[in-house]
């Protein structure tokens, strides 16, 4: 006899990461080329010298710098280890086996993935052909059955953005009761104009039923200490905290996380590099003859189809990593001029063969 494992989870598959391979440019999973400032790693040396003690499960000093940050109340935010937990953790309290979670398609993959893990139903509902949320499409697709929404923006693997205006008439039309997330991972990158323009935490004031989801793994650089957090209604912000696996945010993540805000200026202003970089990298590769939307993430979409898992076998031979998916298209981090020159060095070469 084996032990005995539900049965509903044996078509469930294992999230694979964005592979590495030693001495091949890794552009596969949206971080950032450089380690920690100066006085980050301070702060993290300084916190591993107590970690023989648990750390704070309050998360209170992180939280009170956050919400001065932010300016919302402590109350409003619950931090977790990475916002994929907190992903999790919203359909573990939203949801019942049989319930449904409703996104778009193509999108984050953890957001089918912990739908199935507790035995929820994955509702997804195709992009537009521009590769774009199309929200009135998820909004018609809401049942009586749907406790949560995932609105990923800018959408993780496109890189694409939902207008202002169809943001608001969809949480106009999402009933009160049902939990939008918007998945704001990759929020610091944007540069929106004004159509695409919108105040996420004051739309969260308006709307009780919106949970805005950010992360300290991408522009603040600290992906391997992961810390993610939610900014919601108190009522949302309780319940994930009866879902909070004691002491998961360690000791030095907090640290870290807390010298990064005192950082923050500093920090951000390198996301303006890597946005002027974006432009120049879609730029290169529309001329090449790729179709690429628009992106206002860290990364940039390749609508190659069947050619995905090709394009990045070959790329890895040209010692560059992308992330491909399957029969759709290839994810592709933007990072600093040397190393997106060295891929887009490889896609002009590979279109030309191809
Ligand atoms: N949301 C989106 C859209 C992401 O792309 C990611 C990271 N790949 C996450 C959430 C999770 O980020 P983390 O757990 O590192 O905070």
């Amino acid at each position: 006899m084996t032990p005995r494992i539900r049965p509903d989870l044996d078509d469930l598959p294992v999230y694979v990461p964005g592979k590495t391979f030693p001495d091949a440019v890794k552009l596969a999973s949206n971080e950032v080329t450089f380690g920690p400032l100066p006085s980050v790693m301070e702060a993290i040396t300084a916190a591993a010298s107590s970690v023989n003690r648990y750390p704070d499960n309050g998360m209170v000093e992180l939280t009170t710098e956050l919400a001065k940050n932010l300016d919302v109340s402590p109350e409003e935010i619950q931090v977790g280890c990475g916002s994929v937990i907190l992903c999790q953790n919203l359909i573990l309290t939203t949801c019942r086996p049989g319930d449904e979670v409703l996104f778009g398609w193509r999108s984050f993959e953890t957001y089918p993935l912990a739908t199935q893990l507790i035995g929820a139903t994955a509702v997804r509902v195709p992009l537009t052909a521009d590769d774009v949320h199309d929200l009135p499409a998820m909004a018609r697709a809401i049942t009586d059955r749907t406790r949560l929404i995932f609105v990923c923006n800018p959408n993780n693997p496109t890189g694409t953005v939902a207008t202002a205006a169809e943001l608001r008439a969809f949480l106009e039309q999402v009933p009160a009761d049902v939990v939008v997330a918007l998945d704001e991972a990759y929020f610091e990158y944007t540069r929106p104009d004004a159509e695409h323009a919108y105040d996420s935490l004051a739309l969260h004031r308006e709307f009780p039923n919106l949970v805005v989801l950010r992360t300290f793994s991408k522009a603040y650089g600290l992906a391997g200490l992961r810390v993610g957090y939610a900014v919601a209604d108190p009522t949302v912000i309780t319940a994930l905290g009866k879902a909070h696996v004691p002491f998961s945010v360690n000791s030095v993540a907090q640290a870290a996380a807390i010298a990064c805000l005192h950082a923050r200026e500093e920090l951000l202003a390198r996301t303006d590099a890597v946005a002027a970089e974006r432009d120049r990298v879609i730029t290169r590769l529309r001329a090449a003859g790729y179709r690429v939307p628009d992106s206002q993430a860290n990364f940039v979409w390749l609508d190659l189809g069947s050619r995905a898992m090709d394009f990045a076998r070959a790329g890895v031979e040209a010692g560059v990593v992308v992330r491909p998916f399957d029969g759709d298209g290839v994810r592709v981090t933007v990072t600093e001029a040397a190393e997106n020159d060295q891929f887009l060095t490889f896609a002009e070469t590979w279109a030309q063969q191809a």
